[in-house]
């Protein structure tokens, strides 16, 4: 049975690995004083679990709001479909990723790599901007465009009980030309997110890396190593 994780108050990882199943991203919600945020869904297999999770946080007498997609890989996006229609949630993503999650380009989503059917997904909210922050239920997402590892990639940090939490899916990679990575662009945005100086990161794959120094000394590991 798969259990949710908590992270801090009101943050908590719903799927992933660890949780649900091995091909699943990390799954994250955050709380907020209008219904909850989903932070990417899973390939796809799993969407009863992060139901089941959901509810234990109190669905449906609260709401989920919205779930933002960071990028429109499979094992991120691969649930969205059943989670949107069962929850009645909004889609936010950036737009350079709609090819990927409206569109459903196999290239792009690549499912063909896990052997599963993405299914295409209409997003609510595009994301245009270098950053966007979107306020919901008085909690600020900040919407960072971090392209490198996909063109339309973002990562999410939020200020929540004095500390700073970034959802950081995928940061680590990897890269392909297939879904148009670009390791130029990729090292901005981990210099970018360095900046930020996040307390806490909730990672795509890997789980979640504190304090401080530990989230720095995850990103600029990478960046020594690409
Ligand atoms: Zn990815
Ligand atoms: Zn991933």
């Amino acid at each position: 049975m798969a259990k949710v994780q908590t992270i801090t108050e009101e943050v908590y990882m719903i799927g992933g690995p660890d949780i649900t199943r091995p091909e699943d991203c990390c799954v994250y919600l955050v709380e907020t004083g209008d219904g909850m945020v989903i932070v990417d869904a899973g390939a796809g297999a799993s969407v009863g679990s992060i139901i089941d999770n959901v509810r234990e946080l109190g669905w449906p007498s609260r709401k989920v709001s919205s779930l933002i997609a960071t990028h429109g890989h499979i094992d991120h996006v691969g649930g969205l479909y059943e989670l949107k229609e069962k929850l009645g949630l909004q889609v936010i993503a950036h737009e350079l990723e709609l090819p990927a999650i409206e569109e459903g380009l196999s290239q792009l989503t690549a499912d063909y790599l896990y052997g599963l059917k993405y299914r295409s997904v209409k997003v609510d909210l595009v994301l245009r901007e270098k950053e966007a922050v979107l306020e919901i239920g008085g909690q600020k997402f900040h919407c960072l465009h971090t392209p490198g590892h996909t063109p339309g990639s973002i990562s999410v940090y939020v200020d929540k009980g004095g500390e700073r939490i970034l959802f950081g899916q995928d940061i680590h990679g990897p890269f392909s030309r297939s879904w148009g990575s670009d390791r130029r662009q990729w090292r901005e945005s981990m210099l970018r997110l360095l900046e930020l100086e996040a307390d806490v990161l909730c990672e795509g794959h890997f789980g979640v890396y504190r304090p401080r120094e530990e989230v720095r000394a995850y990103i600029e590991g990478y960046l020594k190593r690409f």
